[in-house]
């Protein structure tokens, strides 16, 4: 009997010690009864190690799979205490997501609209907020309810969306705006006309037609300017690349120079390196006349034009240096944008749409080339085509 009672508190004994060590600890030796209950109890517990280990291991690959979204993600607990958050949350908030954790969110991000929106319970129409904890940022967000009061809090950056919306915006009331001018002058001349024909003398008359013509041209050069500027930003296939003789490239650069200025203009060339230039004639062609005609349209008469083709360390280079107007340094990093001009009226009455140099550009880029612009306001401009010298075949001589 002793023994028996023994044999039982010894394992009883046993087995207390065994519930104090950590999880996972080998259970004690036995035999008989005990035997049988330790051996339960060592695979049960292996059981429930498995199953821990498994779990945790899914909340990693969880937390991995959350980290990895290009979008923020803030799991909220009740009262909407931070319980976890992504880095690209972090960022898009600014929160820590170590330090802030168990705080709650609306304590760290206090903007009214944010914290109305989390507490109206009403998460159909994802809210547009404008972080001012995060340089100005737009955010989309998005919250999903689960479980017993937590919430999913998604949020996704949208301020480069957001820019483009307003540039497209921008070119459309652009386009309006160049294209109505023109028409309202038109339509001003054929109602003066319609109204009182017998009015005006043939000269008058003729007169009034003459800028009509000259404004339905305006429209046209505007309109076939959007037309290339449309084919080139909307994916249009590579351009078909034939091996151009540089010298008559530029041989018809100059004469497009030459036939705007009639004259006015003292226009050189100098081509430094003949050979042949692999790309689009026509798109090339295109590129180097509008900076060469820019030059012409931005420098007084009795300027000097200088075209120029020569090799750099980075390139091969077509030049156009004037000597006409030049333009003030904040600028020039924005000369390539769609309609963007110095002047409105001085590009307008030089026949200038303000697409020109957006197509430049476009150009260039689509044959691996970039565009430098140097200029000092009243001395002259540099604007220079860099092509990469892979697209050009020397020829001997020159
Ligand atoms: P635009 O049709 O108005 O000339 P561009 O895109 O060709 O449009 O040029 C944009 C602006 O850059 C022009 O309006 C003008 O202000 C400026 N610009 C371009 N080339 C020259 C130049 N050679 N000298 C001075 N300003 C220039």
């Amino acid at each position: 009997m002793v023994g028996l009672a023994a044999y039982h508190l010894t394992n009883l004994w046993a087995l207390a010690e065994w519930t104090r060590k950590p999880l996972g600890s080998p259970l004690p030796m036995a035999s008989g009864l005990w035997d049988l209950v330790f051996s339960d109890l060592s695979r049960r517990s292996r059981l429930a190690e498995a199953q821990r280990r498994h779990l945790s291991s899914s909340l990693d690959q969880f937390r991995s799979a959350s980290q990895a979204m290009p979008d923020g993600a803030v799991y909220l607990s009740e009262g909407d205490a931070i319980e976890w958050a992504n880095n690209q949350a972090e960022r898009q908030f600014g929160l820590d997501a170590q330090q802030d954790l168990g705080a709650p969110i609306t304590n760290l991000v206090r903007e009214p609209a944010f914290v109305a929106f989390l507490e109206s319970g009403q998460y159909a129409q994802p809210l547009l907020f404008h972080s001012t904890r995060n340089l100005q940022a737009t955010l989309q967000i998005q919250v999903i309810p689960y479980g017993d009061k937590q919430k999913l809090l998604l949020s996704r950056d949208i301020t480069q969306i957001e820019r483009l919306e307003k540039m497209r915006s921008d070119f459309v009331a652009n386009v309006s705006h160049e294209l109505r001018t023109p028409l309202t002058v038109v339509r001003g001349f054929l109602e003066t006309l319609e109204d009182g024909l017998d009015d005006y003398d043939p000269e008058q008359i003729r007169h009034f037609l003459a800028r009509a013509s000259e404004q339905t041209q305006r429209m046209q050069r505007l309109i076939d300017d959007l037309l290339s500027l449309s084919a080139l930003e909307t994916g249009a296939p590579d351009p078909e690349e034939e091996e151009i003789p540089i010298g008559d490239l530029l041989g018809e650069v100059r004469q497009d120079a030459e036939l705007i200025s009639r004259g006015r203009h003292l226009i050189d060339l100098d081509i430094q390196q003949d050979g042949l230039l692999r790309g689009s004639h026509k798109e090339l062609r295109s590129a180097f006349a509008n900076l060469a005609t820019n030059a012409v349209r931005y420098t007084p008469e009795g300027g000097r034009i200088a075209l120029s083709w020569r090799p750099l360390t980075e390139g091969m280079a077509f030049t156009v240096q004037d000597n006409g107007i030049g333009i003030a340094q904040e600028h020039i990093l924005r000369l390539t944008e769609r309609f963007y001009r110095v002047d409105r009226g001085r590009s307008r009455e030089s026949g200038g749409t303000g697409l020109g140099l957006a197509i430049v550009k476009h150009v260039l880029s689509r044959h691996q080339g970039k565009l430098r612009i140097e200029s000092t306001p009243g001395r002259g401009s540099t604007f220079t085509a860099v092509l990469p010298i892979r697209r050009f075949m020397p020829v001997n001589g020159k």
